[in-house]
Parts: structure tokens; sequence; C-alpha cells
């Protein structure tokens, strides 16, 4: 029975891979080009035309790009390892990675000591939700806010505090986290916490989301540990 239950599970994986790709790959793939093949087949199109088709494709482009980035890039959905790990190398690789879209925005991140300790799963899916997450607290921070990374280990689990004073959310958006391509920003995709959630799930953890509108957002991913 449990089996049945795993491979369900992955197939789940599976499927909202092939949504994703079809949704929000194939439809900037079939734009852009369109698009080319516009400036390439048409002699009479204005320099002002061509440059606005052109712009139109790198737009697509670069959605492209962010579907990759918070979909594919550091964790394949499958197959997954599982393997143990250590949290604070996790931690500093995935502060790495936003670290220049941090600088761009003028967002601090701050990380305070990190306790020892091994976790059991696979690394690159934790640092992919950590990613996930910290590109949002980034994007609800205004210029000069403040991204605080905090690590408790209480009773055989690890508490990864993520907390921002950024912009916050109210009780209606807060209850559509999750939700695949809910994105309230021209440039998101939607799928970032649905892929936290169910990485966070398939650690057989816990994430809890406190945020308020003006204040900021407290998030805490509860992991289990070694
Ligand atoms: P995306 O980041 O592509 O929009 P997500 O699923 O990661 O997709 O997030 C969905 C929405 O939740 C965001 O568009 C934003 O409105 C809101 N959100 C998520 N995290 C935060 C945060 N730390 N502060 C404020 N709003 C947030």
């Amino acid at each position: 029975w449990r089996m049945k239950v795993i491979y369900a599970d992955k197939l789940d994986v599976v499927g909202h891979l092939a949504a994703a790709v079809n949704h929000e790959i194939n439809n900037p793939l079939t734009t852009i080009r369109g698009l080319i093949q516009l400036v390439k087949e048409d002699p009479g199109l204005t320099v002002e035309k061509e440059q606005t088709f052109l712009q139109l494709a790198l737009e697509e482009v670069d959605k492209v790009n962010h579907i990759i980035k918070d979909y594919l890039t550091y964790a394949r959905p499958y197959p997954t390892t599982n393997e143990v790990f250590q949290l604070d190398e996790v931690l500093h690789n995935s502060i790495n990675i936003v670290r220049p879209l941090a600088e761009m925005e003028d967002a601090l991140i701050v990380m305070g000591d990190t306790p020892a300790c091994c976790l059991m799963g696979d690394p690159k899916q934790l640092v992919q939700a950590l990613v996930n997450l910290l590109k949002n607290s980034i994007n609800a921070v205004k210029k000069g806010g403040n991204i605080e990374l905090k690590v408790k280990v209480k009773n055989k689990e690890c508490y990864i505090y993520i907390i921002d004073n950024g912009i916050g959310m109210d009780k209606a958006l807060q209850k559509r986290l999750g939700e695949p391509y809910f994105t309230t920003t021209s440039r998101g995709t939607g799928l970032g916490l649905m892929v936290v959630y169910r990485i966070v799930d398939s650690m057989k953890g816990e994430i809890k989301i406190d945020s308020r509108q003006g204040v900021g957002t407290k998030v805490l991913l509860k992991l289990p540990i070694l």
C-alpha cells in the first residue's frame, strides 16, 4: 500500500512538471517563434516595429529563463537522491545563489550562527526550496530591506526561519499561497511556493508562513534531523 502511495506521489511530480513545461515554456516559445518569423519574413517592416517585436521576443526568453530557474535548475523534481548532508552547507549555497539578486535589489541577507546538524534527503532540493523562499523575500523588501536567516535545533528537529521586513501579505493572499500559477508580481511564475511545499513534504517537514501586510513575513521550515 505504501509503495503505491509513493509511486502515485512521484507520478504527481511528473504530472506537475509536464503541466509547467506546457504552460510556461511552450507558450513563450510559440510566441518567440512567431516574432522571429515576422521579423525574418516581412520585408516592409519598419525599424521601430522590428525593435518592438525583438523586445517582445527578449521578454519571452526571460520568462522561459525564470521558470527554469524556479522549477528545474537546482533540483530536478525526479529522480531525487537520499543522502546525509550538513545544513550549514546548504544554507551557504542557497545564499550564494541569491546574492546577486539581493545586491541588485539592495536587500541585506543576514545569517546568524548555525548549530551543526545533519539532515537526510536531497540537498539540492532543499537548496531549491530555500532559493525560492529567499527570492520571495528579496522581491518583498524595499531597497535597504532586511532578510534574516536563523536556525534553531530542538528535539531532533531543526527550525529554519526566514524573516523579512517586506511588504507582507493580507489574509486573502496568504490563503492562496502554494496555488500553482498564483503570483502578484509581473515577473513571477507562481510556481515557487508550490515547489517549496512539495520539497518540504518529501522531506517529512512542515512549513508555516506568518505575515502581516506592511510589516513583513516570517517563514518557518521545520525539518527532521539525524
Ligand atoms: P512567485 O514568486 O513566482 O510569484 P510564489 O509561489 O513563490 O510565486 O509566490 C506567490 C506569491 O506570494 C508572490 O507573488 C507574492 O505575492 C506572495 N509572497 C510570497 N512570499 C512572500 C514574501 N516573503 N513577502 C510578501 N509576499 C510574498
